[in-house]
Formats: structure tokens, sequence, C-alpha cells
């Protein structure tokens, strides 16, 4: 039988305030995104229930089922590479998007929103060539360049760590994603305050927020697998 989600929560929660104590964190700027995309809505609605309000998905398609059966009390994020062609199914039904890497996502962005979105960019910080986003050497000037699109809000980095089990690989990943975001906030720029990192999934969320994580990404450990 499946396990619930609030024991799994239960769980996590503790490894949190661990790995936040271990730092000298408060463990109340950790926020936790359930990943549904291997679940069924209703799972998802458990999550919910559970107190989760921050729900993610990496899909148009996974994102619209859930949204027409929870609505708009959760916060809902997308995870996910982002199709331009894809923006306008999305836009008016998630409050963040992770996974800003290019100008021409961001000008679609900007076209079909009526107001500011809340956007991390997604940074390749390990190089990995499957691994989405831009790369960490060409973040500022992506910064920069972002400027003219009044409905783009940069509110921090994201990042996916490899797949592996060297905690060194993975530590470094997450400490370059969090040494990104002091030269963005150097910048002091108002249309990117970058105060988040999204960074940690099922096997690395401990590091990440260790590393200084304010909202980590939980799916199979959470809300399990479905599918
Ligand atoms: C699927 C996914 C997650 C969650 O992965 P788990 O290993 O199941 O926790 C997190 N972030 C992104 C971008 C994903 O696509």
């Amino acid at each position: 039988m499946e396990v619930k989600v609030s024991e799994n929560l239960t769980i996590i929660r503790q490894n949190i305030e661990q790995a936040c104590k271990r730092t000298g964190r408060n463990s109340s700027e950790v926020k936790i995104i359930a990943v549904t995309k291997y679940v069924t809505a209703e799972r998802a609605k458990e999550a919910f229930d559970a107190g989760i309000i921050h729900l993610g998905e990496n899909r148009d398609e996974g994102l619209i089922e859930k949204w027409n059966s929870l609505g708009d009390r959760p916060t809902w994020h997308f995870i996910g590479t982002l199709q331009s062609r894809k923006v306008k199914n999305i836009i008016d039904k998630v409050s963040y998007i992770h996974s800003l890497d290019r100008i021409s996502l961001a000008r679609e962005i900007n076209k079909r929103s009526t107001e500011r979105i809340p956007c991390f960019i997604q940074v390749n910080v390990s190089k990995e060539e499957s691994k989405h986003g831009i790369s960490a050497a060409s973040v500022l000037d992506f910064i920069q360049e972002l400027k003219s699109f009044e409905h783009i809000y940069i509110v921090g980095l994201m990042t996916m760590a490899p797949l592996t089990d060297d905690e060194t690989v993975i530590r470094n990943t997450f400490r370059g994603l969090k040494q990104l975001q002091q030269e963005v906030q150097a910048l002091n720029l108002d249309y990117a305050p970058c105060q988040e990192l999204s960074m940690g999934m099922s096997n690395d969320y401990e590091i990440a927020v260790e590393e200084g994580a304010t909202f980590i990404r939980i799916g199979t450990s959470l809300v399990g697998r479905e599918f």
C-alpha cells in the first residue's frame, strides 16, 4: 500500500530541520515544492491537503490536468523545459517559472503576461551536455538582456545536480549556484532581486538545504511515483 504523503512529509521536514541545524539556517527559509508529474491529480490533492502549498509540474498537459482539479488554491510552479509555443497554455495558471533559459522564451513570457511573472533562471552549473539551462559564465549578461522585459521578474536561480553518488560533485554544483546568486545580487537590479535558490530533489535535497536552497523540488520521495 502506498505511504501517505503526510508520513513522507514528516520525514522530509525532519531531514530539512537537521540540515538547517548543521549549517545554522532557519528552516522557515526552506519551502517544499511537491512535484506531481509522476502522480494523479488525486495524489496531488492529497499533498495539498497535507499542507503543501507549492505544487510543481514539468509539462503543460500535467499542469492543466492538475489545475483543473485543484484550481488556484495551490501555488503552481512550472519546473520543466518550456517551449515558447506552450507559454500561453500555462501563463495564467502558474506563479513561478523555474526554467527561463533563453531570450526568446523571456520575450514570449513577457508578451503573453499582463503582470510581472516571478522567474528563475535555469543554470547548467555542472556543464553536463544533457542538462538544460544557460552556462554559469553567461548568467550576468543574460540578466542584463532581460532589462527591457517589463513582465519578467528574476526571483532566483535554479539548477539540477548531476545524477551521481559523488556528494562532492553535487555539493559543488549547489555552491556554484549560490556563488552566482551573490554575483547577481551585487548588480542591484530592481527587476532581479534573486533572493531564491531552487535546488535539491529527492536524492540530494539535504545537501541543497545545507548549501542554501530556499525552494526544494521533491517528487518521488514525497508523493511517490505512479507512472
Ligand atoms: C522531476 C523533477 C523533480 C523531482 O524529481 P524527484 O527525483 O522525483 O524528486 C525536480 N525538479 C525537476 C526539474 C524535475 O523535472
